[in-house]
C-alpha cells in the first residue's frame, strides 16, 4: 500500500520495543511491522510475529531462531526467520524498509544500527551505546547516506524537539549558528540520589532496577542508579548535536516532568515536558514532523504542582565524572567506558561486585588499555573487545574477594 511506512523494529521484545509496537498499533493505516528482532525470547516473539505478521523475524540466537522457525510454520504463519548479527544487519536495511527503530541494549545493537544508516533509512535511535562506541563513524554514515536520526532517548528527543528547524533539517552544523547558548540535560538522579552515602556498597540489584519515574530494561536501569546513563547521555548529545560536554549542563531534576532545556543567546530557555512515558518520543520520531497520538495520557501540572533542581554530585556518582573525561580524552576510551559499564552492570545484576565496585572497574579498565583513534570500525571492535577481557578479569578479582 502506497504512503504506509516499513518498519524494522529491532529489540521488540524489550521495553521499547514493546512501547513501539503500542504506538505502532494505534496507526494501522501509517505504519507496517516488517521485520522484527529479538536476542532469545521466542514465547514474546512468537506472540508478536502471530499479532504483527512480519514479513521477517530475526533471533539473535541461533537457537532460538529455529525454535521460533518451527513454532511459526506449526502455527500457519509465513513470517520467515534469519539469525544472528548477519540476520539483523538485513532487516535493518532491505530496501522496502522506510523506518528503523534501534532498541537492542548495548554493543550488540551496533552493527545493524549501522547497517541502517549506511542505508539511508529514518533511524529512530533508542540504541544510546552505539553512537557511544562509534560516534563520529556513525554520524559520518548518517551524513553520507542522507540517513534521518531521530532520538528517541527522552532528553535527547526533548533537545530535539528545542532545538530550530534550520538544525534539525540539518541546514545548519553548528548550534552557535542558530543562537543556542547550552543544553541543558536534565537527570532523574535515579532511586540512590538521597541514599546515604555509606549505604550505597550495600544497595541490591531490586533496589537498583526499581527507578522512581521510569519502567525500564535492567541494563539502563542500573545505568540510571550509578548515573553512567546520564554520563552516556553527555557522550550522546555531543554526537547528535555537533556539541562538547562544556555546552552541556546536567541538572538533576527529580520529577522527571521536563525532559530536557535548550538555552538561547537571548536568555531564553525553551524545555520539553510531558509524563515519563517512553511512547511520546516514540510518536515523535516517528511522525517528525508532523503528530500523531501516542496512548499517553496529559500532563496534569497541578498533581505535579512542583518542580526542584539541583546540581549532581560527582562524588555519589562517578561514573558521570568517567564518562565526561571518556569524550573529553576522544578516540577508544567511550567504547572502552562502554564495553568496561556493561560487564560490571552485569555482575552487579548478577551479585558478583558490589554497585560501588561499578566505576572501580571502569576507571581500573580506562588507566589499563591505551587509547587509539576512533576512525576505523575495527579499532572500536578491538578496543570493546580488550575492554570486556580487562574488565571481566578486574571483575574476578572482585568476586573472589581478592580486592576486598
Ligand atoms: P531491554 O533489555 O528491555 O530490551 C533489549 C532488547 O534487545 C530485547 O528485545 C532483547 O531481545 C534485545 N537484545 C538484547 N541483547 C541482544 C543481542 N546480543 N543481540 C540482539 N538483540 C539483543 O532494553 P530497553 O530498556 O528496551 O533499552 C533498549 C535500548 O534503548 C538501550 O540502548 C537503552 O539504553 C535505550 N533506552 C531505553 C529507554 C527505556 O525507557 N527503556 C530509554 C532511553 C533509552
Ligand atoms: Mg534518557
Amino acid at each position: 500500500m502506497a504512503g504506509i511506512k516499513q518498519i524494522t523494529v529491532l529489540g521488540s521484545t524489550g521495553s521499547i520495543g514493546l512501547s513501539t509496537l503500542d504506538v505502532l498499533a494505534r496507526h494501522p493505516g501509517r505504519y507496517q511491522v516488517l521485520a522484527l528482532s529479538a536476542n532469545r525470547q521466542v514465547d514474546r516473539m512468537l506472540a508478536q510475529c502471530l499479532q504483527y505478521r512480519p514479513r521477517w523475524a530475526v533471533m539473535a540466537n541461533e537457537d532460538a531462531a529455529q525454535q521460533l522457525q518451527s513454532q511459526l510454520i506449526a502455527q500457519g504463519s509465513d513470517t520467515q526467520v534469519l539469525s544472528g548479527v548477519a540476520g539483523l544487519e538485513t532487516i535493518a536495511a532491505l530496501p522496502e524498509v522506510d523506518y528503523v527503530m534501534a532498541a537492542i541494549v548495548g554493543a550488540a545493537g551496533l552493527p545493524p544500527t549501522l547497517a541502517a544508516a549506511r542505508a539511508g533509512k529514518r533511524i529512530l535511535l533508542a540504541n544510546k551505546e552505539a553512537l557511544v562506541m562509534s560516534g563520529a563513524l556513525f554520524m559520518d554514515e548518517v551524513r553520507r547516506s542522507g540517513a534521518e536520526l531521530l532520538p528517541i532517548d527522552s532528553e535527547h528527543n526533548a533537545i530535539f524537539q528545542c532545538m530550530p528547524e534550520r538544525f534539525t533539517r540539518g541546514q545548519s552544523e553548528a548550534l552557535a549558528e542558530v543562537g543556542v547558548r547550552k543544553i541543558l540535560l536534565t537527570a532523574s538522579g535515579g532511586p540512590f540520589r538521597t541514599l546515604p552515602l555509606q549505604q550505597l556498597s550495600e544497595v541490591t540489584p531490586a533496589q537498583a532496577v526499581a527507578h522512581p519515574n521510569w519502567s525500564m530494561g535492567r541494563k539502563i536501569s542500573v545505568d540510571s542508579a550509578s548515573m553512567m546513563n546520564k554520563g552516556l547521555e553527555v557522550i550522546e548529545a555531543c554526537w547528535l548535536f555537533n556539541t562538547r560536554p562544556s555546552h552541556i549542563q546536567v541538572v538533576l531534576h527529580p520529577q522527571s516532568v521536563i525532559h530536557s532545556m535548550v538555552e538561547y543567546n537571548d536568555g531564553s530557555v525553551l524545555a520539553q515536558l510531558g509524563n515519563p512515558d517512553m511512547r511520546t518520543p516514540i510518536a515523535h520520531a516517528l511522525a517528525w514532523p508532523e503528530r500523531i497520538d501516542s496512548g499517553v495520557a496529559s500532563l496534569d501540572m497541578f498533581a505535579i504542582a512542583r518542580l526542584d533542581f539541583e546540581a549532581p554530585d560527582l562524588e555519589r556518582f562517578p561514573c558521570l565524572r568517567l564518562a565526561i573525561e571518556a569524550i573529553e580524552t576522544g578516540g577508544t576510551a567511550p567504547a572502552i567506558l562502554n564495553a568496561a559499564n556493561e560487564l560490571a552492570v552485569e555482575a552487579f545484576l548478577q551479585q558478583q561486585i558490589r554497585f560501588t565496585d561499578i566505576p572501580v572497574v571502569i576507571e581500573e579498565t580506562l588507566a589499563r588499555i591505551t587509547v587509539q583513534q576512533a576512525d576505523v570500525l575495527a579499532s572500536i571492535f578491538s578496543a570493546d573487545q580488550l575492554a570486556r577481557d580487562t574488565a571481566g578479569s578486574l571483575i574476578g578479582q572482585f568476586s573472589d574477594g581478592v580486592r576486598r
